[in-house]
């Protein structure tokens, strides 16, 4: 990686951390779910909203780092219209980039979340950067289940 990109990668982190995008509550989520690094102090909350097997929109509300921060709001952003297949998909491609394994190739494109390639350099931050993907899959889990008055009751 040349310096020019990573210096434009970290200002896209900068960016995202600052402006987060989709950070509020969503009005009637299908699913929400909490998620915390105690490593770092992280914590997010993730809604989402599926139409059949695909994300219709989703957004978080958290309080951590930047790097778990503009992770969370790129991830709003990228899923958005996404299957849950694809969604698993890029899951995948997204973790073996941030823990230095690379991206196969017959993974799904990554686009802007290349921007975390520099975070497999500082393994502490692996879970800052995944936790709203982990946080993301516990949501998705929590549609397929029948809906309890509990699950009503956490997605307020
Ligand atoms: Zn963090």
């Amino acid at each position: 990686m040349t310096s020019d990109v990573k210096e434009l990668y970290q200002q896209l982190i900068v960016d995202h951390s600052k402006s987060p995008r989709n950070c509020r509550v969503l009005e009637g989520a299908d699913a929400s779910a909490e998620g915390h690094n105690p490593l770092c102090g992280d914590r997010v909350t993730l809604f989402v909203k599926l139409e059949g097997d695909r994300v219709k929109d989703l957004s978080f509300q958290g309080n951590g780092c930047a790097i778990s921060t503009a992770s969370a709001s790129l991830l709003t952003e990228v899923l958005k219209g996404k299957t849950r297949a694809e969604a698993e998909a890029l899951f995948t491609s997204f973790h073996d980039l941030v823990t230095g394994h690379g991206a196969k190739d017959s993974g799904p494109e990554l686009g802007k979340l290349k921007v975390f390639a520099g975070v497999s350099e500082f393994p502490v931050r692996v879970k800052c950067a995944t936790l709203v993907w982990h946080t993301l899959r516990a949501a998705l889990a929590r549609v397929q289940q029948p809906a309890t008055d509990a699950d009503a009751a956490h997605a307020r």
